[in-house]
């Protein structure tokens, strides 16, 4: 009956607070994720956000960083007192996740990988769990219940966007997720507005629409130079655009007795 709360460091995730996770989508350097970070940060972010291992569409787009991207991702962490989210794409890697991040996210082409479930259900780390893009809301469910049934009950859902007829966005963010989730579980939800749009200039009204609906906290995308960026660039807000987006949720959130 009551909800459950993932704390990470001094970050509580479904409570009251709203918690904004945000950073590259992959990581590119040390000194890029630094740069990043320092700005999230300072205007508000809670946790930082990086792909190292990237299940990337393309055999012929850039891969990550992999381990490389891990150890650059815990050196900026302790630096700026982030913990960090990132994905974990197969089972094999795991020792080096639990070793460096903080939160270990499963993207949505990896939510029925019931193997790489099963095997977090044994470890002790809070699962960012997204939902596959063509995948139902109880399928999400079932997913996050392998994760839990092994004895880990830190399980944060996240609805990412799914795919429908609508050619205009990357994906269709299903607003109406939030709020059933919410209904169905105990588990907090997260919205990824980011990768829902697939545009920059898409990540505010999304955003703001997850917390209107919400939502527990946000992942989004944010890149010093988004025009350069090696991967989701289009979808990518600069540091300030971030900024600007954040005094926005601010307002939203007060509005449904949040706050950011
Ligand atoms: C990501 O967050 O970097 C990512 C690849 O997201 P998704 O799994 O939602 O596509
Ligand atoms: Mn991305």
């Amino acid at each position: 009956p009551e909800d459950t709360l993932v704390s990470v460091g001094d970050v509580t995730i479904g409570a009251q607070p709203i918690v904004i996770a945000a950073g590259p989508c992959s990581v590119e350097s040390n000194e890029q994720l630094g740069a990043i970070a320092k700005a999230v940060k300072a205007t508000g972010a809670r946790v930082l956000r990086g792909g190292a291992f990237k299940p990337r569409t393309s055999p012929y787009s850039f891969q990550g960083l992999k381990t490389e991207g891990l150890v650059y991702l815990k050196e900026v962490a302790q630096e700026h007192g982030l913990p960090v989210v990132s994905e974990i794409t197969d089972l094999s890697y795991l020792e080096t996740f639990a070793e460096h991040v903080d939160i270990i996210q499963v993207g949505a082409r990896s939510m029925q990988n019931f193997e790489l479930l099963k095997e977090l259900g044994r470890t002790d780390k809070p699962v960012l769990l997204k939902r596959g893009f063509a995948n139902t809301l109880s399928e999400l469910l079932m997913s996050a219940e392998y994760v839990m049934s092994g004895g880990n009950g830190r399980v944060i859902l996240c609805e990412r966007g799914i795919r429908t007829f609508e050619t205009a966005t990357r994906n269709t963010l299903d607003v109406s997720a939030v709020p059933v989730l919410k209904r169905m579980t105990h588990l907090p939800v997260f919205v990824d507005p980011s990768h829902a749009g697939g545009a920059a200039w898409l990540v505010d009204p999304l955003a703001l629409a997850a917390v209107a609906a919400g939502a527990d906290g946000l992942l989004i995308e944010v890149h010093n130079d988004p025009a350069g960026a090696l991967s989701d660039g289009q979808q990518s807000l600069t540091p300030g655009r971030f900024a600007d987006l954040f005094a926005k949720l601010k307002a939203v959130a007060a509005a449904v007795g949040r706050s950011v």
